[in-house]
């Protein structure tokens, strides 16, 4: 792989990646829980541990029953390797299957989401934070873009404190950097085993494979 830059697009409106989104010097944020962001034509990849802690919260012993319960499939990703995404539900709309109240409850469709917080994927937990990765030096950064065109939570609340964000999630973006190393490594001549490093033991503690 030759880029010499990751730029996490993990969650993207399908179709829509290439137009220009919302950007905004100010970092202020208050999810108003609209639930635009879990459904319709987002896509969320998933980097190994999102896949540990789904896991572990859904009760499994191994990463393997994710796709075999179809909340998860393979979908072409970062340089069209096939990688893992939350597989959305299709009736009668698109949503997130992690989604709390669907269109069934009287409450509507609203942006709870089941794994929050800590069993959160990472992308979901970060936005409207995007990360960037310098895979060459190992530093990141931070980029602020709404999660939806539309979502009405940008520009509100308090600024998103970044250095209290890095605090918070140091393990899982150190997971992060790990497998965006080793993914690297693995395409280059060896994209059969990439899947290797989404099938994994749940009853054991975590590494990247
Ligand atoms: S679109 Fe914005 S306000 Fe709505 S659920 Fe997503 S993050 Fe929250
Ligand atoms: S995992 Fe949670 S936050 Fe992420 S898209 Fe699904 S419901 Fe939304």
């Amino acid at each position: 792989m030759e880029e010499m830059e990751l730029i996490q697009e993990i969650q993207t409106e399908e179709g829509t990646a290439d137009l220009p989104r919302t950007m905004t010097d100010s970092r202020r944020f208050s999810c108003t829980l609209c639930g635009e962001c879990c459904s319709g034509t987002m896509e969320v990849f998933l980097n190994p541990y999102d896949l540990y802690k789904m896991g572990r919260f859904l009760n499994m012993s191994h990463s393997i029953e994710l796709f075999e319960k179809k909340l998860i499939e393979w979908a072409p990703g970062q340089n069209s390797l096939l990688l893992p995404k939350i597989r959305f539900k299709t009736e009668p709309f698109s949503f997130c299957p992690f989604l709390i109240n669907d269109y069934q409850d009287e409450l509507g469709l609203r942006g709870l989401c089941s794994l929050h917080p800590e069993h959160k994927p990472l992308v979901c937990h970060l936005a409207p934070l995007t990360r960037q990765i310098d895979l060459e030096t190992g530093e990141d950064s931070f980029g602020f873009i709404p999660p939806h065109p539309d979502c009405p939570g940008c520009g509100r609340g308090e600024e998103i404190r970044e250095d209290l964000v890095r605090k918070e999630l140091k393990s899982e973006l150190a997971h992060e950097m790990t497998y965006y190393q080793i993914l690297s490594d693995r395409a280059e001549g060896h994209p059969e085993k990439i899947r290797g490093l989404f099938l994994f033991d749940l009853n054991k503690s975590f590494s990247v494979p």
